[in-house]
């Protein structure tokens, strides 16, 4: 009688990595492979795996939001989930075993380690699901329908403006003034329409701005969040056109690690830490969680999972014939990781996203002698940034994220640094540093 070999399904959006792992398990347990989240939720469904062995970074649907799904009420009783990532921030672990994984290992693995983590879990009983409840964001359908899109129209004139520059914490004062000290928060202008990227704190003077400019005219407007650590988020209540019942705004970015976007806003806005609920702003809001490219009528927008702890997207937009890139808050995976088939493959794919961009808007957040002693903090230095710029042929390159120690002094001996290496590398990249307040006709 044939031997009833364990299930286990791959998920990875790297075949070559889907391939290995069936290679070193196919002897011992039936195998099938997924390519992303969303097609591994498909396919567990009817085929029900005993163990599912899943990525982090994923087109659709990221790993942190499968295993919330398989551990939550439309799950599957019983199943063991082993998170195999590249990340190696700390943190990514301790949200992916919070999101439902019963463990972790690092890529690239050793095959033993592999087969061993993989004998364990089968081996133990099954696990005890998650409580239910708000405050866990297991089985939560976090998935709102896309809006429709708006109907196209002629070519409309597309500029840029940052209005806020500084990463991590906002920096005031006179040392930091004329680079600025709000935080990441960058307005792509499509004709009428405001796209904004990240609600740091320098939002808040964009609110101000729109509301004069529409002077009660409804404002239509899109936001993307690339992550919701608050340098990128801390300025959204504080956007005045959340208030007026004339206007509204479709929110984007991925699933958050154990929360649904929506909740994450609007858990920022509890009151212990805000007067206003967002359950109380008069405009009309929509959340949307993506999956894929969203078209916004102006606009096609695309994303690409970056370096950082927790799930963290760059964006894609592409309108009127121009290409805007959006990345921030990014550790190479080569510097982070070593230098390996998979992370030169990651690498690879980052500047294929940014590729023919006539903007793109990178991080650079250290020079190499900071960086030695913030290794594994989710950010670049200069000279990532410029080989970037180099190997993906950009057009022009905004260098964004300033980190809060660095004056305008400093910043200017950096920038200077930085133009160096870009004119060196012998490209013909126009790089200069983005300062709040600056606008870039396209
Ligand atoms: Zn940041
Ligand atoms: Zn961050």
């Amino acid at each position: 009688m044939a031997e009833i070999k364990p299930r286990i399904l791959v998920v990875d959006d790297d075949a070559v990595l889907r391939s290995l792992a069936t290679d070193i398990l196919s002897d011992d347990y039936e195998i099938r492979q997924a390519e992303d989240g969303l097609d591994a939720w498909v396919k567990v469904q009817s085929w029900k795996p005993d163990l599912v062995i899943t990525d982090l970074m994923m087109p659709r649907m990221h790993g942190f939001e499968l295993c919330m799904r398989l551990k939550g009420p439309q799950g599957i009783a019983g199943i063991k989930i082993l998170v195999s990532s590249s990340k190696p921030f700390a943190s990514d672990k301790a949200q992916a075993m919070e999101a439902g994984a019963d463990d972790y290992i690092m890529k690239p693995y050793a095959v033993g380690n592999l087969q061993g983590k993989v004998r364990a879990l089968l081996s133990a009983g099954p696990a005890a699901p998650p409580p239910p409840g708000p405050e866990n964001g297991a089985g939560r359908v976090c998935r709102a329908p896309l809006p429709p899109a708006p109907a196209k129209r002629d070519v409309l004139p597309v500029s840029v403006r940052f209005w806020g520059t500084r990463g991590s914490c906002p920096t005031g004062g006179l040392k930091t003034a004329r680079y600025g000290g709000n935080t990441a928060c960058t307005e792509v202008r499509i004709g009428d329409t405001p796209v904004i990227i990240d609600c740091g704190t320098g939002l808040r003077e964009l609110g101000c701005e729109l509301v004069r400019e529409f002077a009660g005219r409804p404002i239509e407007g899109h936001i993307f969040v690339g992550h919701t650590h608050w340098d990128h988020i801390q300025g959204f209540p504080f956007f005045t056109p959340l208030y007026s019942p004339r206007n509204s705004f479709n929110i984007y970015s991925v699933c958050g690690a154990h929360s649904g976007l929506r909740s994450i806003f609007s858990d920022s806005m509890a009151l212990d830490y805000f007067p206003v609920p967002l359950s109380s702003l008069a405009s009309k809001l929509s959340f949307v969680e993506m999956t894929g490219p969203v078209d916004i009528g102006v606009a096609k927008v695309s994303f690409h999972h970056l370096n950082h702890p927790g799930p963290c997207i760059g964006f894609r937009i592409e309108t009127q014939g121009k290409v805007i890139t959006y990345l921030s808050d990014h550790e190479g995976f080569r510097k982070l990781g070593g230098d390996s088939d998979m992370s030169r493959r990651q690498d690879a794919e980052v500047a294929d996203f940014a590729r023919g961009s006539d903007l793109l808007i990178r991080e650079a957040q250290y020079t190499e002698e900071e960086y030695a002693s913030r290794k594994g903090w989710g950010h670049s230095t200069y000279d990532d940034a410029a080989r970037f710029a180099a190997e993906t042929g950009v057009k022009r390159m905004a260098i964004f994220h300033h980190d809060p120690e660095h004056t305008d002094d400093i910043l200017d001996t950096n920038m200077e640094y930085c133009r160096g290496l870009v004119k060196n590398s012998g490209a013909a990249v126009d790089c200069f540093a983005a300062r709040d307040g600056l606008k870039v006709d396209l």
